[in-house]
């Protein structure tokens, strides 16, 4: 007899388009789940992220007539990765395995049928991988891939492909929420808990409505605190490329000496002009990459609070 207490966790900003679709498709997940005897209990947990737009009504008049649906209402909005940690940290005190998914049914919900499966047989993390991202755009799927090249690229194991819809076992979450950072990345975090993991294919297809809430700046600057938070090698690159800027500069000298004595040297300020800008603007980006390391560090000693809840059901 299974008694796992499975908590489908669900962070939410703005969806009550989707929040009601989203919650049937669950339920009738966890139903079948329950009538095959694979798990013993289960929730919905839907995180609200400081929604404005009614979504936490709609969740509390979901829960009051579906068993399933609980919900938490954080004081205001934190961001995707810090209402899942809210998810996460609930789950971990109250539940023996978590699967945390998008609220707008993009990734494929029957997956979970398949994670269960795996962590019934002792795997306990289970990534939810993207086999075909066809309905995302031509820019969106090119610049993701772009994104865990570099990624891999700067030394940071992440799973390709691999967004936020993931099973932690209850040793996994425990381990989880024991990081204590405040710059939070989860799907590379997720690789470094360890613990024996597995991979379900599912085809992502369209938002089921409304809008992505990552525009592209929001990408971007979710691409640059991955990096940040979890590789220092774009300070080794400085270095590196510090050093490569004083060999050519030692040759330039060399020339430029050799040009004098011999009487060919020419008043060029087109060369000055050039490196100038050249070397002002490496500069400046070298500071930039480390100004970007201590904001982290800023960040991290303050030890705020990621979240607060306001209510729960
Ligand atoms: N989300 C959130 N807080 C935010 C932004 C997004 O909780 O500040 C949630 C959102 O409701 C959704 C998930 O994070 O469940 C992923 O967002 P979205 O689907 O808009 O991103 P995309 O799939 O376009 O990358
Ligand atoms: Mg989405």
């Amino acid at each position: 007899m299974n008694t796992n207490h499975l908590a489908i966790i669900v962070p939410c900003y703005n969806e009550k388009e989707v929040i009601t679709e989203t919650a049937a498709f669950l339920s009738r997940i966890l139903d079948q789940l329950l009538s095959e005897g694979k798990i013993g209990k289960g929730s919905v947990l839907c995180v609200d992220d400081g929604s404005k737009d009614g979504t936490w009504q709609i969740i509390e008049n979901l829960s009051a007539n579906n068993p399933y649906i609980k919900g938490l209402k954080l004081s205001r909005n934190v961001g995707h990765q810090n209402a899942l940690w809210a998810g996460l940290e609930w789950a971990a005190e109250n539940c023996d395995v978590a699967v945390s998914i998008d609220a707008d049914l993009q990734d494929d919900p029957y997956a979970i049928l398949q994670m269960i499966d795996l962590f019934n047989q002792g795997k306990e993390v289970v990534y939810g991988v993207r086999s075909v991202r066809k309905s995302d755009t031509f820019f969106k799927r090119n610049t993701a891939l772009f994104f865990y090249k570099l990624m891999t690229g700067m030394g940071v194991d992440i799973v390709y492909n691999h967004a936020d819809y993931r099973l932690l076992s209850k040793r996994a979450l425990e381990a989880f929420v024991s990081y204590p950072e405040r710059n939070l990345f989860l799907r590379g975090m997720a690789t470094q808990i360890g613990f024996q993991s597995a991979e379900v294919f599912y085809e992502r297809s369209e938002r089921f409505a409304g809008e992505s809430k990552y525009p592209f700046v929001k990408m971007l600057n979710f691409a640059l605190d991955g990096i940040t938070s979890f590789s220092i090698r774009p300070l080794r690159l400085i270095v590196f490329a510090g050093g490569i800027f004083i060999l050519i500069a030692i040759a330039v000298v060399i020339y430029g000496l050799t040009a004098y004595y011999e009487g060919r040297a020419i008043p060029g300020w087109t060369s000055l002009l050039v490196s100038l800008w050249f070397i002002g603007g490496s500069i400046l980006m070298a500071i930039g990459i480390i100004g970007e390391y201590i904001g982290k560090i800023y960040k991290e000693v303050k030890r705020r609070p990621r979240y607060f809840i306001d209510k729960e059901i």
